[in-house]
């Protein structure tokens, strides 16, 4: 029998911090995830395709995952446990089912980066023995907190007289934007009357709360890729077709997309590689782009004008462009019901001193798939910010976080929780047709 999570939050972390596994990788960290998650005991534990459909899956790697399925094996994960997440279907949902009440869902993000993470010695990580253990990735981004939240607000609910129900997803692969569609689509993601997503950081200061973020982007990861003809550069260029000429075209013209008149958009080729020797006319190039915009009709103008110019691109010098859409994720506004509700509650917290009902987000994030969901069918939805003092950005080597800021977040999202489950149901304005009936369980009454 473990100690209770709430009493060992930084170790927690700290375990998650030695073991960063990359988008759809994530085997060892659900093993983690679901061992923690038996000993709190829950109602439903539902595990990779047991949790999602993997044909909905997004951005999924083309790698070779034994590797990282032989580690978790080495680490003691039982073989069945393993074969349920063959094809690299990670993440996992955790439900609560404690009577009549409200329908609460909790999105955390379970992945890490492909960064190498600091040496130094005054990185807290170096200097207290939990820097990662695997070379070439690393929990850069805070994800590695966001689990600790989930299993402790899970156990803290799970030990409390909450009536209702708490959905917890643990979600795969959010640094791809690959895991937020399939989690979505999930039963588990049906008649939520309220979804919490939550990340660290991001800026803000310990002590700090966002209730909810407004304007996160709606981004498009693309793929694009020209297909010519090779031929001798000296000899015989004309009888070439040449990729590399139309990969140049193609980049140049794509940052010349209009601006649009309804809001901002954004274009980015962040990798190209193309040829093979200097004197061959090139016959391949691919290419890595993003487009966002304000809003997802934005992008998807973007995404459009995108594809339009690497095709024309291509023709232009006798090839073939195709773009592919590895992964994308709408728009979702925090409901200000819901904000309100954080704010209140985050300023009860203890440690905390500052708190914002909302923030420019500026960055893009697939929870906004279960938001929209969720919201779709008449619930509420945010995405808070716990604030912790981060030495250096996101996404960096030496990126860390205020071990304070994991009791913050617990209290928060528990207080919340709590709060919901005794406003409910919540009297729905501004767009919602209807007040949803938490008395009814079953979540059809609704327009
Ligand atoms: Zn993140």
């Amino acid at each position: 029998m473990n100690e209770p999570i709430r009493d060992r939050l930084a170790s927690v972390r700290r375990r998650f911090h030695r073991h960063p596994e990359p988008a759809w990788r994530e085997f060892l960290t659900t093993a983690t995830l679901a061992e923690e998650i038996r000993s709190i005991g829950v109602d439903e534990l539902a595990i990779g395709p047991d949790a999602y459909d993997p044909a909905d899956r997004m951005a999924v790697p083309d790698a070779d995952l034994e590797p990282w399925i032989e580690r978790t094996r080495e680490h003691g994960a039982d073989e069945e446990l393993l074969d349920r997440m063959t094809g690299g279907n990670t993440g996992c949902v955790a439900v609560l089912d404690r009577g009549e009440g409200p329908a609460i869902g909790l999105r955390v993000d379970i992945d890490g980066l492909f960064i190498e993470e600091s040496t130094a010695p005054d990185h807290d990580p170096v200097d207290e023995g939990f820097r990662s253990e695997i070379d070439g990735t690393m929990h850069a981004c805070g994800h590695d907190v966001h689990m600790t939240w989930g299993l402790a607000v899970l156990e803290a609910i799970a030990e409390s007289d909450f009536a209702g129900r708490l959905v917890v997803f643990f979600q795969p692969a959010e640094e791809t934007g690959g895991g937020g569609h399939p989690m979505a689509e999930s039963r588990f993601a049906d008649d939520l009357d309220y979804l919490l997503a939550v990340h660290v950081g991001l800026d803000h200061p310990t002590g700090e709360v966002v209730a909810g973020i407004e304007k996160p982007l709606a981004m498009a990861h693309l793929d694009a890729t020209i297909e010519g003809t090779s031929a001798h550069a000296g000899k015989a260029p004309n009888e070439g077709d040449n990729a590399m000429q139309a990969m140049g075209t193609a980049i140049v013209n794509a940052y010349g997309i209009a601006r649009h008149a309804d809001g901002m958009t954004r274009v980015n080729v962040g990798w190209a590689e193309a040829g093979s020797a200097s004197n061959v006319v090139a016959e391949r190039a691919e290419m890595e782009a993003e487009a966002r915009g304000e809003t997802t009709e934005l992008m998807e103008y973007v995404k459009r004008r995108f594809e339009t110019t690497v095709r024309a691109a291509a023709t232009m010098h006798g090839c073939r462009g195709t773009v592919d859409v590895v992964s994308e994720s709408p728009r979702a506004d925090s409901d200000p019901e819901l904000q309100a509700l954080v704010t209140e509650v985050a300023e009860g917290v203890d440690g905390i001193d500052g708190v914002r009902p909302a923030a420019d987000f500026g960055a893009s994030e697939d929870a906004t798939f279960l938001m929209e969901r969720v919201q779709d069918e008449g619930g509420l939805a945010t995405y808070l910010i716990v604030g912790t003092d981060h030495p250096t950005s996101h996404h960096t080597p030496t990126f860390d976080v205020d071990e304070r800021s994991i009791r913050h977040g617990v209290d928060v999202l528990v207080g919340a929780i709590r709060d919901l489950e005794r406003r409910h149901p919540v009297p729905h304005t501004g767009g919602h047709a209807t007040v949803r009936s938490g008395a009814t369980g079953d979540g059809s009454g609704q327009g």
